[in-house]
């Protein structure tokens, strides 16, 4: 089992303002599995995927991530969990503008202590494997939609993660590209990466092994 979520709460604000975006989610994924999670706009679908990816602490109930239980007691110790287990994979892409699409690639990298060298042959080799070897030098602006979430892709698997969290990962993309999109997804579900994917599309719904339907920050799937 790579992911077990036990009856987690997750609000935010306080008195008019409060949120109560996550009331009581249950979740297991096993290893190499491909998930989807549907509901509407506002169900807590992203609030879901960030508390799994650690980018976002969950108030109440137990996280266990293969096995270990994950107590995030400090923003630092997210970052790290992030930065050793997660590829996120989202909407908008959230390339650096002012960075080449090497060093958008290379970000996650600098978190590890490794040399250039080694920096370079890792990135290059991302960047091969999605097509876009002639494109390092280039900034995210000269590029298209769909070569832009390749880069987004890249920057995800740089670092080799067990678990790819994917947020609406076509929803910007014109349907050739989208895919292109969606194959490069299945291609790594292939190599047993785990996937997690939000999404509003049946169509790639119907591509995971199971779908989970949030509403009102429950899981109404049964
Ligand atoms: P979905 O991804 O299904 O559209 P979200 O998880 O983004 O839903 O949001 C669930 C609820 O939590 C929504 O009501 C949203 O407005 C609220 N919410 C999400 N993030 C925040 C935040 N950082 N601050 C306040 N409210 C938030």
């Amino acid at each position: 089992m790579l992911i077990e979520l036990n009856d987690i709460y997750k609000n935010y604000g306080q008195g008019d303002n409060l949120v109560r975006a996550l009331r009581g989610i249950s979740l297991q994924v096993e290893d190499g599995e491909m998930v989807a999670v549907m509901g509407k706009s506002g169900s807590g679908k992203s609030t879901l995927l960030n508390i799994i990816g650690g980018l976002d602490a969950f108030d109440q109930g137990e996280y266990y991530y293969s096995g270990q239980k994950v107590v995030f007691k400090n923003q630092e110790q997210m970052a790290r969990f992030r930065h050793n287990k997660i590829g996120f994979i989202i909407q908008n892409f959230a390339l650096i503008e002012h960075k080449t699409v090497f060093d958008n690639v290379a970000l996650p990298l600098r978190y590890n202590r490794l040399s250039r060298k080694v920096i370079e042959t890792k990135v290059m080799q991302e960047l091969s494997n999605m097509g876009l070897q002639d494109k390092a030098k280039r900034y995210p602006y000269q590029l298209s939609g769909g070569q832009c979430q390749r880069v987004a892709i890249a920057r995800a698997l740089i670092n080799e993660p067990d678990l790819i969290l994917a947020d609406e990962p076509t929803g910007a993309l014109d349907s050739n590209t989208e895919e292109e999109v969606i194959n490069i997804l299945l291609d790594f579900n292939r190599q047993g990466k785990t996937m997690i994917i939000v999404t509003h599309d049946r169509n790639i719904a119907a591509m995971c092994n199971r779908t989970i339907n949030i509403l009102d920050g429950k899981d109404v799937s049964a």
